[in-house]
């Protein structure tokens, strides 16, 4: 075909987009295993309910999910020893709920998260914890508000769909990440994840707790090493405890609900630590209140 020269970018606009949408439809590549899936576009535009988008069905599939709760205590898939010896009660904290078992390949998307800095994964990370939270909520009998047997409503709502009686927490807060660590990744993961539940839920998000004392490498540490070296790490913020008794004041709740989240799970002593620094706030303003925690991962 000749070339006139007249319209020519005209036909090139028109070639290019036809060749986008025919001959190379737009691919993007799993989060995870970098395999090519259909286009989902940017991660950012994505809702919650969308986190398996960026991922390949084969990553998807080998999710280990937490269906069954072993422990009721701290949610861990199988009956655990630890909550025996220390009861999570006895920090102030309710119960912890996780959403999957800490497999290798979840140690890599944490890693991924965590270490390489991909926020992209905090989202993912998040959405699954949104959607998975009712149903391990429900796991929780003490998440359960009390009944009395003519609440018939309330019964043929339990009866219809369990879920709906369940009730997102009031106020979201996080385990609060170190200054050295804070500024070698730039970002609290546990606080992003808080953030993104915060939001989907309309709920405050709350820094309630300071981190006072950096303790050692952690994963170096026996386990009563690193209980005792958690002591004292975690305080109480004063502005953060007036910030609720406000809220308390303009929504009055017979009983608080405080969810404390973190990424991962995993002897449970750095919750238990945050637990009891959250407990003793509540306990100096007075409100009465549940703690529970959640994470992305449970060892
Ligand atoms: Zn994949
Ligand atoms: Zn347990």
């Amino acid at each position: 075909m000749a070339d006139t020269g007249i319209g020519k970018g005209f036909n090139m606009q028109m070639q290019s987009s036809w060749y986008e949408r025919i001959a190379a439809p737009r691919t993007s590549t799993c989060l995870a295993c970098r395999k090519t899936i259909p286009y989902y576009g940017e991660i950012a535009n994505l809702g919650a309910e969308d986190w398996r988008r960026p991922l390949c069905t084969s990553c998807l599939e080998h999710i280990p999910f937490i269906d069954e709760v072993g422990c009721s205590s701290c949610g861990r898939h199988i009956r655990c020893e630890d909550c025996q010896r220390q009861p999570l009660q006895s920090y102030g904290l309710a119960y912890n709920r996780s959403v999957v078992q800490y497999h290798d390949h979840m140690k890599e998307w944490l890693a991924m998260c965590k270490y390489k800095g991909d926020q992209s994964f905090a989202r993912v990370m998040a959405g699954m914890m949104i959607e998975r939270y009712m149903p391990l909520a429900l796991t929780a009998k003490v998440n359960k508000p009390a009944r009395s047997t003519s609440d018939w409503w309330t019964m043929l709502k339990e009866w219809w769909n369990p879920e709906s009686i369940i009730e997102v927490p009031d106020l979201i807060t996080y385990v609060p990440s170190s200054l050295e660590r804070l500024e070698e990744r730039g970002f609290n993961q546990a606080e992003l994840l808080a953030g993104y539940l915060a939001k989907a839920w309309g709920r405050p998000l709350l820094s309630c707790l300071d981190r006072v004392r950096d303790m050692g490498k952690q994963s170096q540490q026996s386990r009563a090493g690193r209980e005792h070296s958690l002591e004292g790490t975690f305080v109480w913020n004063k502005e953060a405890f007036q910030g609720i008794r406000f809220y308390i004041a303009r929504q009055p709740k017979p009983h608080l609900h405080i969810l404390l989240v973190d990424d991962v799970y995993t002897t449970g002593s750095t919750i238990r630590a945050c637990a009891s620094a959250l407990r003793e706030g509540l306990n100096e303003i007075r409100i009465p209140g549940m703690i529970s925690s959640y994470t992305w991962a449970r060892a």
